[in-house]
């Protein structure tokens, strides 16, 4: 019996006519409930669009380039039922990139497309030509310029620096930094040292905000000079596996002036990064907004809802909340900050618990709707209110979207994933040998650092060395207060894993620095192999966690032992010898604890 389904464009905020530019489907796929079939473009946003009902793909009615308005069809599916009689080689849709592309684990194999072939001249021949100034841009064309290659970056914006210094990274720690202090006095008060309530000029925060992000992409602007790295400003593609069509942008945004540079490169490294990824019940209202909308920080809200719980989500809430906002936050999934251990997030929530009226777990936002008197929201799931709810700014931080879709690498003969993602070998390079891809676009962690180690990789194979991406691990951190930081592997990762780990633990409590500090609430974890001692993970949580992670992260790559950290002398009294002290736990040698039972 047949059961097709036709699945339709949702409300999309009422836009019509909208740009199809990602199509993840094709007849065969079977999808789940929530994949992404497609992802739309308007002049303001990006937004997937969600299988309403899981199935076998029968039929695709769309494709990149078409354009469509609510209730057109997107694909008919053979409803799940039906789609269990589905034919043998109907293959599942790769999971969420979470996996890293070095692996190339989450990646769907790609065919590679036929490239095209340039037939005319070029304005500027070069040796690299890096697509994308951001973290991993900048550093590989700085790298490749050091070793004596003749670079261009082609960026659409008018600044280097990406989303990490522009919209990323550095604005949400010039904004954490001025909550934290005002968090940090406001405890003192209990100590005898009272500064009264702050007055906030939200105008002069903005403007600080501003001014670190200036001088930080100056300064990029200044280094590239130094190294005569050339700075193509414009909307690159590619139009074969050596040429780049750069459509040149001005004014601050992208808009195109309409004439035209055609880049000549022998080698290429794509660094086009990511985009935020807008769910199709978002309307467009300046009361609902993305991480960079956020970060503008027009005014304060009274109720704000975080929609997402991940690091970004949370971090801007402290900001909000610190500033005056009350905050309720929802997660599709059974906890908040996803990838790092729950005994850490544990203390964070506690610290934190005066921020939130509603931590809605387990639940779904199905709904948004601009009103005169706020943003009604309505939720369904585990801790869904009945009502919905209204709020004063909607923050959606809900993941990100890598671009690889959106550069025409098939010209070069470049492949590219369904998500949009590049998969690239251990030198970085993609399936085409001279064009390399770095960071967001090259998969999880989507992480600046992460980045800026691949593209160094990239730029010394394309100078002619032989460098690999051979990191043992890759740092987390939430900047929130307190900090969250974890490496490696993780407790609760081994224990999903059924992987057999030793840990061990100082408490802050014991920590007399913390105390002094008045904030001993967190603790330091290492996390070692049973049969070798040595450590492969661990989680800090507590101020400056974030400035610690890194001799844990050292302490993995060097291959050390719980010996090593317990007998390397750290500097008393400060928050670092708490991760020499958890190796003393391990060893059975810590003095600071109560005596340990013996091993
Ligand atoms: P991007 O920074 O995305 O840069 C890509 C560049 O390519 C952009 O400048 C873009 O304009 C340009 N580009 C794209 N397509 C084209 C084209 N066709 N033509 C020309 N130019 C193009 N990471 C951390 O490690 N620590 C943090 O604390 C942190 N905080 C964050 C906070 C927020 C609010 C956000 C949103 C992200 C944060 N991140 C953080 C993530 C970090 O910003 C990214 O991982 C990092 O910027 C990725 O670097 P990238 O070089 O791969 O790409």
């Amino acid at each position: 019996m047949s059961n097709l389904i036709e699945l339709k464009v949702p409300d999309i905020g009422g836009h019509s006519n909208v740009d199809v530019i990602e199509v993840f489907v094709k007849p065969g796929d079977v999808v789940s409930k929530d994949d992404s079939l497609i992802t739309l473009e308007t002049d303001k946003a990006t937004m997937e669009v969600p299988a309403e009902t899981a199935g076998v793909v029968k039929e695709v009615k769309v494709a990149v380039g078409s354009k469509v308005s609510e209730g057109d069809v997107i694909v008919i599916v053979e409803a799940a039922a039906a789609a269990s009689a589905a034919p043998a080689e109907a293959k599942p849709l790769e999971t969420t990139g979470v996996a890293s592309a070095h692996t190339d684990a989450g990646f769907a194999p790609q065919a590679a497309p036929v490239a095209a072939s340039h037939g005319g001249g070029a304005d500027i021949e070069c040796d690299v030509m890096v697509l994308g100034g951001g973290p991993g841009g900048y550093s590989a064309a700085f790298r490749a310029a050091d070793l004596g290659q003749k670079v261009v970056i082609v960026e659409r914006y008018s600044t280097l620096g990406g989303v990490c210094l522009n919209v990323g990274c550095i604005p949400s720690k010039a904004l954490l930094h001025n909550a934290a202090v005002i968090d940090e006095v406001s405890h003192l008060a209990a100590n005898g040292i009272k500064f009264g309530k702050p007055e906030v000029d939200i105008d002069l925060l903005r403007g600080y905000k501003e001014k670190v992000i200036g001088k930080l992409t100056g300064g990029l602007a200044g280094m590239a000079k130094a190294r005569k790295v050339q700075i193509v400003r414009g909307n690159g593609r590619f139009i074969d596996p050596h040429h780049l069509e750069v459509s040149v942008t001005t004014g601050n945004g992208r808009e195109e002036s309409g004439e035209k540079t055609i880049v000549k490169f022998s080698n290429a490294i794509i660094a086009a990064g990511s985009r935020v990824v807008k769910l199709p019940f978002i309307p467009d209202d300046p009361r609902v907004v993305d991480s960079t909308g956020a970060l503008e920080l027009k005014a304060v809200p009274e109720k704000m809802l975080i929609i997402g719980g991940g690091i970004i989500g949370l971090e801007m809430g402290t900001v909000y909340s610190t500033l005056g906002a009350r905050l309720d936050v929802v997660e599709m999934l059974d906890g908040l900050m996803q990838g790092a251990d729950r005994d850490l997030v544990k203390v964070w929530q506690k610290w934190n618990a005066h921020r939130f009226d509603n931590i809605m777990l387990n639940t779904k936002t199905v709904a948004v709707e601009p009103k005169e008197d706020g943003v009604y929201v309505t939720f369904e799931g585990e801790q869904a209110p009945k009502e919905p709810q209204r709020y004063d700014l909607v923050l959606y931080a809900t993941g990100r979207a890598p671009n690889g879709k959106l550069l025409a690498a098939e010209n070069a003969g470049v492949a590219v994933t369904d998500r949009g993602f590049i998969p690239v070998d251990k030198q970085q390079r993609t399936n085409v040998p001279h064009i390399y891809a770095i960071g967001d676009i090259v998969g999880q962690p989507m992480l600046a650092h992460k980045g800026v180690h691949e593209g160094h990789v990239a730029a010394e194979n394309c100078a002619g060395h032989k460098a690999f991406f051979d990191a043992r691990v890759i740092p987390g951190v939430a900047y929130t207060d307190p900090e969250v930081a974890w490496v490696g592997m993780t407790e609760d990762e081994a224990k999903k894993q059924g992987i057999k780990v030793e840990k061990s633990v100082f408490p802050w409590a014991a920590s007399g620095r913390a105390i002094a500090n008045g904030r001993d609430e967190g603790f330091t974890k290492l996390i070692f192999d049973p049969a070798t001692h040595q450590v492969i993970g661990g989680g800090i949580v507590g101020p400056h966690a974030g400035d610690m992670i890194g001799e844990i992260c050292l302490a993995i790559e060097m291959g050390c032992d719980a010996e090593d950290i317990a007998k390397t002398i750290h500097p008393h009294p400060t928050m670092g010898e708490s991760i020499g002290m958890a190796a003393e736990v391990f060893e059975g040698s810590c003095t600071d604890l109560p005596p340990q039972r013996k091993k």
